[in-house]
């Protein structure tokens, strides 16, 4: 070795513990800040009574998920005697540690992704089994992990499923699942949630949040809130069911808030105030308890991020609503165009997310997504993104909508996607695209929305390709002039 190199690599050991002492330090600082704000929150009201005649449907788009955020839901009900049932979207099979650790082995392949399902199910069917959910209302769906979003978003059709990384397969490979050699696509995804609604006939509807930071568990909210749209239309049963969300990743939540069971679960104090209306369900002593030991059977689990997975392990749990939203019926089809314009001021969000609840969205406050509006006319949608910081020549946004209740597309939607790179570069080219200090504004003319009753839309950002952001989907119905309205019942006709 030369005598340069030598002194180089001693140079960096000797760096070593005060980089490492450095970002503990940080980190401690960042989270004991945080830690301090949540003191102050207000417990959410009590969620309300559970009674006998209620029939609970939970969606966990991973083994684990729903036994973190509703363990305690699940057995007050069953000793009700209310039926519970529990969908799991995916084995959890992209969990490369988790693989590596279960096998021992550093290099992994497709079978063992495989295996490692397996074993995730297994694992499921012991905790939710000591919970007091029958085998027969466990049902596995066999999705690919982390690849829902992707599904969402560029993977609707049968005839263009999405291929998994680990496992390398584009279809269903398990045997234990609800329908078997099912391909990985959107269509997919919405059918069979759709029939094992119609098969349970549930009142209450549980998933992850859509402003969860895992990208499944945010796809998993669309997922069913549109399985749940769709059915309402047609049903006055599903009109009346209800739909809660709870969260499991958001930023550092709820870790901050440290290994501290006996201690309350409050929501990140960023999602205060924000558009979901929260509600905790307090839990006994005994169901703390029978929670623990159900953490515990995710044995997988629990040995890669036990303190992540112990940090559910609570005096409560917390469900939240988020309330349908509509876009604001502009009268004057010029109001919205000028940026910056003050008509914006009447106008209430259709989203909310948290901003400073990350390093990186400290670190690019110009993509740490804040909110969004949107507004129509007869012949335009305009958005306006907030952020909450100026947005620079730096930050990306791509904002994909995926449109429904068009006359020739009624339930896979159609799909638009428009990346911007700030000032006015907006590819494709819509009407109007601009950028002022925090906001951007786009005008969409309703045609490239094929007239759609109603839009899911999610907006993310990024910068240098690193993810700053994102808001998960939002469901937002537009108002539509009674001439659209006409000319697309003229075409069903
Ligand atoms: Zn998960």
């Amino acid at each position: 070795m030369k005598r340069s190199s030598f002194w180089k690599i001693a140079c960096m050991i000797a760096l070593l513990p005060f980089l490492y002492l450095g970002t503990a330090s940080a980190t401690y600082f960042y989270q004991y800040h945080k830690l301090g704000d949540e003191r102050g929150l207000p417990m959410p009201p009590p969620f309300p009574a559970l009674h006998k005649g209620q029939r609970i449907l939970i969606f966990a788009p991973h083994c684990d998920d729903e036994t973190l955020g509703c363990a305690g839901l699940m057995q007050q009900a069953v000793q009700l005697g209310i039926p519970v049932s529990v969908v799991i979207i995916t084995n959890g099979d992209g969990f490369r540690v988790g693989v590596e650790r279960e096998f021992r082995k550093l290099h992994v392949n497709r079978k063992d992704f495989i295996r490692f399902a397996a074993i995730r199910q297994h694992e499921s069917l012991t905790a939710l089994e000591s919970l007091g959910v029958k085998p027969q209302n466990i049902l596995f769906l066999g999705y690919p992990d982390q690849g829902l979003w992707a599904i969402w978003n560029n993977h609707w059709s049968n005839s263009n499923p999405f291929t998994s990384p680990y496992t390398k397969s584009d279809r269903c490979p398990y045997p234990v699942a609800f329908e078997d050699n099912v391909p990985y696509s959107g269509a997919s995804v919405l059918s069979e949630i759709k029939s094992v609604l119609k098969d349970k006939r549930p009142t209450d509807v549980f998933v992850t949040h859509p402003s969860d930071d895992h990208p499944d568990h945010a796809a998993a909210a669309a997922f069913v809130t549109l399985a749940m749209q769709q059915l309402a239309r047609n049903s006055s049963y599903f009109k009346k069911t209800c739909l809660y969300y709870y969260l499991i990743h958001r930023g550092d939540w709820p870790l901050p808030q440290g290994l501290r069971p006996n201690h309350y679960l409050v929501p990140p104090v960023e999602m205060d105030n924000l558009d979901t209306h929260w509600y905790t369900l307090p839990l006994t002593h005994r169901e703390i308890i029978v929670k623990r030991r159900a953490i515990a059977d995710y044995r997988s689990q629990t040995t890669v991020m036990a303190r992540f997975l112990y940090s559910f392990d609570r005096r409560n749990e917390l469900f939240g609503t988020i309330t349908p939203k509509t876009a604001f019926q502009c009268t004057d089809n010029s109001m919205l165009r000028a940026v910056s314009n003050q008509a914006w001021l009447d106008i209430k969000p259709v989203a909310l997310d948290p901003v400073n609840d990350t390093l990186i969205r400290d670190f690019q406050p110009g993509g740490d997504l804040k909110s969004v509006y949107a507004a129509t006319d007869r012949k335009n949608l305009y958005l306006r993104v907030d952020t909450a910081a100026t947005i620079s020549k730096r930050i990306r946004f791509h904002i994909f909508i995926r449109y429904f209740g068009s006359a020739s597309r009624q339930t896979s939607g159609g799909t638009l996607n428009l990346f911007i790179n700030p000032p006015h570069d907006c590819r494709p080219a819509v009407d109007t695209c601009d950028t002022n200090k925090n906001r951007l504004e786009v005008t969409i003319p309703l045609s490239r929305l094929g007239y759609a009753r109603e839009i899911a839309l999610s907006v993310d950002t990024s910068t240098a390709g690193i993810h700053i952001d994102t808001i998960g989907v939002r469901f937002i119905y537009l108002h539509r002039s009674s001439h659209h309205l006409a000319s697309q019942i003229a075409q069903l006709h």
